[in-house]
């Protein structure tokens, strides 16, 4: 049977836990050839590699912290070196500090902004030299970057609202190229950073429709067919995929 990501070649940022492990390990049983970056966790990295690999995919991890741009420059190119070239690029690699605004410091903001919004600019500056015609750009952003219902997020919801309009932008230029550019925007889902069962979760569950924590898997599932071929007419736009919580 063939797969749908058949002969492609993805790049996933911070896949080595949560969402972008879920996204990496989608992208490859359907098909892709995926690497994958991450900061710290080398073995959780080198774990999913493997988890990939035992299903009978291709894949390598790359460390590359997602704020500093010659290691962003470098995983691109070792994408490219060791799979052949790249069609998609996932902007997963993002952070949240949930404090009030006033306690937050400049540090922490420094941080959120680096990785969210700055993370995202640079690696798709790289990845846009070597993307091939027909390729994917997707941003993680968050339903909080279009809604926002509980105290505590105010920097991280404006980063993914910044990523928004980023998507909406880049898809006017790259257009001509058959690229789509765009955002998925995920509600609360059960993770490392937002575990379902976290002080920060009862209010989360409570804002769904469906009265749970999304499971990463369902973030994946659109990441990977806004990758497929299937999708080539989606561009631009935010897609958001968080159990009702902005309905
Ligand atoms: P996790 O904290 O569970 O996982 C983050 C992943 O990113 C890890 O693989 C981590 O690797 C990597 N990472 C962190 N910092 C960096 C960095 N500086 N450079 C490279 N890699 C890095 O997060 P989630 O899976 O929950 O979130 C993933 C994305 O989804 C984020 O953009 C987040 O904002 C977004 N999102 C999450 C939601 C949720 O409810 N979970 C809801 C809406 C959006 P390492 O361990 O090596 O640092």
């Amino acid at each position: 049977m063939s797969k749908k990501l058949e002969g492609k070649i993805a790049l996933v940022t911070g896949g080595s836990r949560g969402i972008g492990a879920a996204i990496a390990k989608r992208l490859a049983a359907d098909g892709a050839k995926v690497a994958i970056t991450y900061s710290r966790g080398a073995d959780a990295a080198a774990a999913i590699v493997k988890a990939i690999e035992g299903a009978g995919g291709k894949a390598i991890a790359i460390q590359a912290d997602a704020t500093a741009p010659k290691a962003v420059q470098a995983a691109v190119d070792k994408t490219v070196g060791a799979l052949g070239k790249l069609d998609v690029l996932v902007n997963n690699a993002g952070t949240a500090i949930p404090k009030k605004f006033e306690e937050t410091t400049l540090a922490e903001l420094d941080q959120v902004i680096n990785l969210n919004i700055r993370g995202v600019f640079i690696a798709t500056q790289a990845a846009l030299k070597q993307m091939n015609d027909n390729g994917r750009i997707i941003s993680i952003g968050s339903c909080v970057g279009e809604r926002m219902m509980t105290p505590g997020l105010v920097p991280y919801s404006a980063t993914k609202a910044a990523i928004r309009m980023f998507t909406q932008g880049l898809s006017r230029e790259v257009g001509d190229r058959g690229i789509t550019v765009n955002n998925v925007q995920p509600g609360p889902i059960d993770t490392d950073l937002n575990p379902a069962a976290g002080d920060w979760a009862a209010p989360q569950k409570a804002a769904t429709a469906l009265n749970r924590y999304g499971k990463v898997e369902e973030v994946a599932a659109l990441v990977a067919f806004v990758a497929s071929p299937e999708a080539s007419y989606i561009t631009g736009a935010n897609l958001t995929v968080d159990g009702g919580t902005n309905a």
